[in-house]
């Protein structure tokens, strides 16, 4: 709780009613230490405190105490608040949230606490959970990870949606052509640095001026095997050139990539990149709410471009701030190179932070909840050390084991 005046005048008053009306300033003190006041702002909080004292004491008792109960009603309002802030702009018919976790490897804790968010307020307001495994770029996929992560949000929460992004290529596919026939993408055959050049000149590229149907016949070429080779052309999203922001601008939405992909082979050589993907299954889930990590600003407002070239309504996003956890790596290469070198036995190994691990120690599903609970929504970044955590996670997990 913040230090305010009200904070302060609730507790002179407080004070005042059991001293006969005379409030005594040091057990005022002292109980604002609990409200958060640090001992290095006595001083500043002094020239505030006494005056509020002294005009607290010309009340007389009748005036304190009917002062009290006004508090105290706040107070108990207040209390109904336990747990997550509401979100905004919830409907009747509830909300409909998702994360989309990389098919790079399986969930680790850092995975838990946005997945947690999710689910809490999915379980708050009723509506639907999606997990949206992202697969479209064939190059860093680990097959393993599919059933992983499957069984990860299942257990954290069973009524997950889970969903596979490589499966949904053809719908991808039929709003990039609505894109270019809405004039808003088109296909840049310029070489990747020569973009760069227009890009950093805040100049358009040659391809910007194609007509309709030039890229209509352009993207064909791309899903063909005929014509392009990777990096030769790409789908791009027609901005701005001119944003001073360089992240917006003509950025792409689709390129052409060969490597085999696990599941769908050779069947695609487009794949849409993560913005386009995104804002296309977001708009077809109706998702209502999004929450991110807030290094995902640029590309939040990149989708929110993409969803109004197609005339739809951005849904609430909410950041939160980056979480970094002292003494664990969650870098899912780190762990991949290490399973590769035999420091670790696989993704379940007890050395890892992955949810799989933590499962076969006995976690329970609802410690992670409590845990994301506790981190909230807020865009601060935090830093928890790998002893801070274990023993936060271990606290909840004891109550979640004696509740069942
Ligand atoms: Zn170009």
């Amino acid at each position: 709780m913040k230090i305010n005046d009200e904070t302060i005048r609730a507790h002179a008053i407080k004070n005042a009613i059991s001293h006969k009306g005379k409030a005594i300033a040091g057990p005022v003190i002292a109980a604002l230490f609990n409200e958060g006041l640090k001992k290095s702002d006595i001083k500043k909080y002094s020239k505030i405190i006494f005056p509020i004292i002294k005009e607290v004491n010309k009340l007389s008792l009748d005036q304190q105490k009917k002062e009290f109960q006004n508090f105290e009603k706040k107070i108990s309002k207040r209390k109904i608040r336990v747990g997550l802030p509401e979100l905004p702009n919830v409907k009747k018919s509830g909300v409909v949230m998702r994360i989309a976790p990389s098919a790079s490897g399986p969930l680790h804790i850092g995975h838990a606490i946005i997945a947690g968010l999710n689910i809490l307020y999915v379980k708050k307001y009723k509506g639907k959970f999606y997990v949206r495994i992202e697969d479209t770029n064939p190059e860093n996929i680990d097959p393993k990870s599919y059933k992983i992560i499957k069984e990860d949000v299942k257990w954290l929460y069973n009524k997950s949606k889970i969903l596979i992004q490589s499966e949904r290529l053809d719908l991808y596919y039929k709003y990039a052509e609505k894109l270019i026939k809405k004039e808003k993408a088109y296909i840049c055959t310029c070489d990747a640095n020569k973009f760069r050049e227009y890009s950093h000149k805040k100049e358009n590229c040659p391809c910007r001026k194609l007509k309709v149907q030039e890229n209509l016949d352009k993207w064909r070429k791309m899903l063909d095997k005929k014509t392009y080779k990777p990096g030769e052309a790409v789908l791009r999203f027609k901005s701005s050139m001119k944003s001073k922001n360089p992240a917006m601008r003509d950025f792409p939405l689709a390129r052409i990539n060969e490597t085999p992909h696990p599941l769908q082979k050779k069947k695609y050589r487009v794949w849409p990149l993560m913005n386009l993907s995104v804002s296309i299954d977001d708009i077809e889930l109706k998702m209502t709410h999004v929450i991110r990590g807030k290094d995902h600003k640029d590309n939040a407002k990149r989708q929110e471009l993409i969803y109004s070239a197609l005339g739809k309504k951005y849904p609430v996003s909410l950041f939160i701030g980056k979480i970094h956890f002292k003494g664990m790596s969650l870098s899912t290469r780190e762990m991949r190179e290490g399973i590769n070198s035999g420091k670790y036995k696989a993704w379940d190994d007890k050395k890892l932070p992955t949810l799989i691990s933590l499962r076969k120690q006995g976690y329970k599903a609802e410690a992670f909840l409590k845990f994301a609970e506790k981190i909230s929504l807020g865009e601060n970044d935090k830093i928890i050390p790998k002893k801070e955590y274990f023993t936060l996670l271990n606290s909840f997990n004891k109550k979640s084991l004696k509740k069942n």
